[in-house]
């Protein structure tokens, strides 16, 4: 998917109070959810994501208004993720949430092929399980982002064949076979849209 890892030294303490800050957290993140990467744009915006407090502010209160602490986070991980917090996050092999700004979190997962995340690590596991990564929305999302991935490199490889080749049947035949991906591609976001009991909390995290 699209995760990258939070530049902090590039991030800029103002005064003020953390919401005001939304815009910038939002930029700084690259407009995503720094949890489960899926851009604000398909869920209306800026607007409708919210600041995430990584040291949660009820237990960290001298870190609600620091700028290294904020995150863009989607309003679905921002819920599950709520006021948890177990571990400072020096060790992925401990239960504990992995910072963004310490690492791209492409390297603490592996997608499976049939588009769930494992974790490689206990901190990405405890992700996973207690941000629900694997949540129905988040696996249409990363097959999604698979298909239009290998639907661009497809017709960049059509066109280079359809310019050399000098089989006209061939060539037409192609252009066919081209066209029906392209109204496939068009049709399959007609998918049921997910329950509210299929992103309901998960169960406690075992390790
Ligand atoms: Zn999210």
């Amino acid at each position: 998917m699209n995760w990258k890892q939070i530049d902090r030294n590039k991030r800029v303490q103002n005064k003020g109070v953390y919401n005001q800050w939304k815009q910038q957290v939002s930029d700084d993140c690259g407009n995503r959810c720094v949890y489960c990467s899926i851009h604000e744009m398909p869920w209306g915006g800026i607007d409708h994501y919210h600041i995430d407090h990584f040291r949660p502010q009820s237990i960290f209160t001298d870190l609600v208004n620091t700028i290294t602490n904020l995150y863009h986070a989607c309003p679905v991980c921002n819920k599950f993720k709520s006021k948890d917090w177990k571990n400072e996050p020096d060790d992925l092999n401990s239960i504990c949430y992995p910072d963004p700004s310490d690492h791209n979190f492409t390297d603490l997962f592996e997608i499976q092929s049939n588009f769930t995340l494992e974790g490689k690590y206990t901190a990405s596991k405890y992700l996973i399980n207690r941000l629900y990564l694997n949540r129905p929305q988040l696996v249409y999302e990363r097959r999604e982002d698979f298909l239009n991935r290998r639907y661009k490199i497809l017709i960049q490889e059509t066109e280079k064949l359809i310019l050399e080749c000098e089989d006209i049947g061939l060539k037409n035949e192609t252009i066919k076979t081209i066209i029906r991906i392209s109204i496939f591609m068009q049709t399959r976001s007609d998918v049921t849209p997910y329950k509210l009991e299929e992103i309901k909390k998960p169960k406690k995290y075992k390790s």
